[in-house]
């Protein structure tokens, strides 16, 4: 444990720099309640001088050629490389998601994910020819928009960064990253090392609270394009703020993760549990599969196994890599699950296990915000604890007894962000893919997220995927000759 408080600072037109008037905000250790970091709390003079710093050098960034820029995100990719145990060991101690998911599973994507960026470089330059008479020409050139904001949230920090500002610089766009007041510190560590990597104000780090900071890069006339991922809430919220600026959203979700009679339970039961609500990060996953649906003959036999699970379950230190489930990232946040766990008794949800929070989670250990995975029962899929997002290791059984019952249940959500199908039967596998109401459909496997796929929602979940091309607009051109 350190016995000292750690600073980072904003990154902002290639030099590292405390918020403009010197305020800073606390980062608490979520497994321990205690500050560990301090990091700025930025406000409207410093989202200007990132805005301005990023406006500087967007000219000579855009005009790099292709390989040019491909060359800096190759350089990007072995920083992850060579930082990966540093930067993985910073993000579990600032949110809690446990180091084996953060070292393991995370940071080695990192330096694919920059890679695969530098190679679609060209892409974002590529357009179309259409031949419209003996004289005329179209063509269509695809341009960036200028600055690109990039708002993210505490769960994931270095994994929604890259998505985000690789593609977005890829593109040809300058760059500003907002984190999420919660868990800065990995990225602005990354900051201190990408300082040395990219030309000056080319990736500009400016950290702070939602409503202060982010507001004020949000409604910046000098932003050309948004991309957040976040609550619906924020997505709503900048909408409203940010003009007519192009958005990308990714956003919540609650979403129905499908047993059927004909599955293979073997495989089935990690992906409706320890792959899904029983995270690492304890559930705190935009595609938890927080709706368990089970087709009634096995009911009693999956609800067995995902408690055997669940039971094995590690609870407690992050960093020790013996460790299956980390904290809550926050006080506020263990505050709004712990709300959940009354509120499904209140509502007649029957408690199957779990539901214990604070120490009585894991007795022994510091009062850090924990909660024990949790797994509620109901027939009623319009209870608020089966359509509100929660975020943390909850989840409700339903029981169904038709494909039609299943659909229905599954779709019946304000939510569209991802969905589980676990059966053998291949033409139901399609009509579901077909008919579920999300952006993604994982059959017989959960949570993956491939780069090179989309992954996006649809309803309040949001529009848009962050991919190269999302980061370009396209202008048509004709010419007669
Ligand atoms: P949040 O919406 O509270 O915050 C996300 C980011 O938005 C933070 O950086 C925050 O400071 C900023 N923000 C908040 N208000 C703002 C405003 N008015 N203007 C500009 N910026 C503002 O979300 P969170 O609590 O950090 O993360 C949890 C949420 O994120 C959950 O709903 C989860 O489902 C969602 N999420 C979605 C995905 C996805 O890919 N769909 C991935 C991870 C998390």
């Amino acid at each position: 444990m350190l016995g000292y408080v750690i600073d980072y600072r904003n990154l902002v037109g290639g030099a590292l720099v405390p918020a403009a008037d010197g305020r800073t905000l606390d980062s608490v250790n979520p497994a321990t309640g205690r500050v560990w970091a301090r990091v700025p709390r930025s406000g409207p003079a410093d989202a200007e001088a990132a805005v301005a710093a990023a406006r500087a050098a967007f000219p000579s960034w855009s005009a790099l050629p292709a390989p040019g820029r491909a060359r800096y995100l190759r350089e990007v990719a072995a920083v992850f490389t060579r930082h990966a145990g540093e930067l993985a060991r910073l993000e579990t101690t600032d949110n809690g998601r446990i180091l084996r998911d953060t070292l393991k599973r995370d940071l080695p994507g990192m330096a694919y994910l920059w890679e695969l960026a530098a190679g679609q470089c060209l892409d974002a330059v590529k357009g179309d020819t259409v031949i419209l008479g003996p004289d005329m020409l179209g063509f269509t050139r695809r341009e960036p928009y200028g600055v690109a904001l990039c708002v993210i949230p505490w769960n994931s920090p270095i994994s929604t960064f890259s998505a985000k500002a690789a593609y977005a610089l890829a593109a040809g766009n300058t760059v500003i990253v907002k984190p999420a007041e919660q868990a800065s510190v990995s990225v602005l560590r990354l900051g201190e090392l990408l300082a040395e990597v990219l030309p000056p104000g080319v990736l500009n780090l400016v950290s702070g609270l939602g409503e202060e900071a982010g507001a004020a890069l949000v409604r910046h006339p000098g932003v050309g394009k948004i991309s957040l991922t976040g609550s619906t809430e924020t997505g709503l919220a900048i909408t409203r703020a940010a003009g007519i600026k192009p958005l990308t959203f990714e956003l919540g979700g609650k979403s129905p993760n499908i047993v059927f009679s004909d599955a293979d339970l073997d495989r089935a039961i990690g992906g409706l549990t320890t792959e899904s609500v029983f995270t690492g990060n304890a559930g705190q996953v935009c595609v938890a599969g927080s709706r368990i649906l089970i087709h009634r003959p096995i009911w009693e036999e999956t609800l067995d196994r995902i408690t055997a699970v669940a039971r094995a379950v590690v609870l407690g230190d992050p960093l020790d890599l013996a460790t299956t489930m980390g904290p809550i990232v926050s006080a506020a946040q263990h505050e709004r699950v712990v709300s959940y766990l009354a509120l499904a008794e209140k509502e007649g949800a029957e408690l199957v296990f779990g539901g214990q929070s604070g120490a009585a989670a894991v007795p022994g250990l510091p009062d850090g915000h924990w909660v024990a995975p949790t797994l509620f029962t109901t027939e009623d899929n319009s209870l608020r604890v089966c359509q509100e997002e929660i975020f943390g290791p909850v989840a409700v059984a339903i029981p169904f007894d038709t494909d039609e019952q299943a659909l229905s249940i599954a779709n019946d959500s304000p939510y569209g962000l991802a969905a589980g199908v676990w059966t053998r039967d291949l033409a139901r596998a399609h009509r579901f893919v077909r008919d579920l109401r999300t952006g993604t459909v994982w059959v017989n496997t959960y949570r993956r997220m491939p780069p090179g796929l989309p992954f996006g929602g649809v309803k309040d979940s949001g529009y848009g995927h962050d991919a190269v091309l999302e980061y370009t607009r396209e202008k048509a051109a004709i010419i007669q000759t």
